[in-house]
């Protein structure tokens, strides 16, 4: 079938909106999705760094979600034509890491979700020329108007909720819910220090809030902390000398948690100051540069870990997060703003600009 997609055919160019083909015949396994939403995350964005890592040219767009239009032969029936699905990340299903419910450290992640996809007999995406595009990313490539996935990747959700709107419950607020609430085990009167109130940080914090914690928000831009204040964090500028007394102070000697969104090793070094004897630090973003830790920051049973989709079973996290947000407790809708696919680039600019939390491309509004 033909459809509308966005493509990147360089790291410094911007998208295309092309005509595609995709082959829509569902192997045995995958799903045809109709994608109603897709969130832009900044691993999306982070391919234009990736020095040529990532295949290109490529449909990106890995928080997908909409209605499943056909299924393969042999699926098991857990998810059929006429359901709603949110779309996650992908694995292999096998390995030790799937085996032990923990997907997110699938042997197989990089390759599947990043670098290459799965074992493809013939491309599913081509151009108008016929050439093929990379494999999926993410097992999605959703900034389009339709996905071929994996059927185990898909979450299937109450088709009440305004679907166009749940793809980032896949992976951004996935990973900073499922780290408070899967890595963390968060419960009523824990403390939790949040450094970046993005996307992930926000959700953390909404998270937090639901789950009874006292948070503390870190953010250099104001008005992320005047979000993250809405959602029940105490907020604080990143940029003062004082940051770990100021946090130490606020929760009677220091936080159990802290979860760093923002790869910076000055701040991270103020988390592990934040942090309470036997603490726990989360790391949710990948380092660029090295990490020295300061003298005394790593003593008292104090511990560092990194935290890979928030330690999260889509299908347990995704239905959690959307009876916390039908109950009023995880608002994690005004933090989107939505664009036509058409503009996918703008919605890249005011990403980068820090002028939206979390874009969402419809493309099957307005895109044509
Ligand atoms: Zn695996
Ligand atoms: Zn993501």
């Amino acid at each position: 079938m033909r459809l509308q997609a966005a493509v990147l055919r360089s790291y410094e160019d911007p998208f295309t909106i092309e005509e595609v083909t995709l082959r829509t015949e569902p192997a045995a396994g995958e799903i045809l999705v109709e994608i109603a939403g897709c969130g832009m995350c900044r691993t999306d964005l982070a391919v234009r760094r990736s020095a040529g890592r990532s295949p290109l040219p490529a449909v990106l767009g890995h928080e997908g979600a909409g209605v499943v239009v056909a299924s393969g032969d042999d699926s098991d029936g857990a998810i059929g034509v006429g359901d709603h699905v949110v779309l996650s990340f992908d694995s292999c299903g096998h390995c030790r890491a799937c085996l032990g419910a923990a997907p997110a450290y699938c042997d197989s992640f990089a390759s599947l979700n990043l670098f290459g996809g799965r074992k493809e007999d013939a491309p599913r995406l081509t151009d108008a020329t016929g050439e093929a595009l990379a494999p999926r990313w993410f097992g999605q490539s959703s900034f389009a108007e339709y996905a071929l996935v994996p059927a185990r990747n898909a979450v299937r959700v109450d088709p009440a909720l305004p679907i166009e709107l749940l793809g980032p419950l896949g992976c951004g607020f996935l990973t900073g819910a499922g780290a408070v609430l899967n890595t963390f085990g968060i419960g009523p009167g824990d403390t939790l220090a949040i450094f970046g109130a993005g996307a992930v940080g926000l959700a953390a914090v909404m998270a937090a809030t639901a789950a009874g914690a006292l948070t503390v928000a870190v953010d250099r831009h104001p008005q992320r902390l005047t979000l993250a204040e809405r959602f029940g964090a105490i907020p604080l500028p990143a940029a003062t000398a004082t940051l770990p007394e100021q946090i130490r102070r606020l929760t009677e000697g220091g936080v159990q948690y802290a979860l760093d969104t923002t790869a910076s090793p000055p701040l991270i070094n103020d988390a592990l100051r934040a942090l309470r004897p036997t603490g726990s630090l989360g790391l949710v973003a990948r380092l660029h540069t090295a990490l020295p830790l300061e003298p005394g920051t790593v003593d008292r049973g104090r511990s560092i870990r990194h935290i890979c989709e928030g330690d999260a079973l889509p299908g347990l996290l995704i239905p959690r997060l959307t009876g916390l947000w039908q109950a009023g407790r995880f608002p994690f809708d005004q933090l989107i703003r939505t664009y036509p696919l058409a503009d996918v680039n703008e919605a890249e600019r005011d990403c980068e600009a820090g002028r939206v939390v979390k874009p969402v491309l419809l493309p099957q509004r307005g895109s044509r």
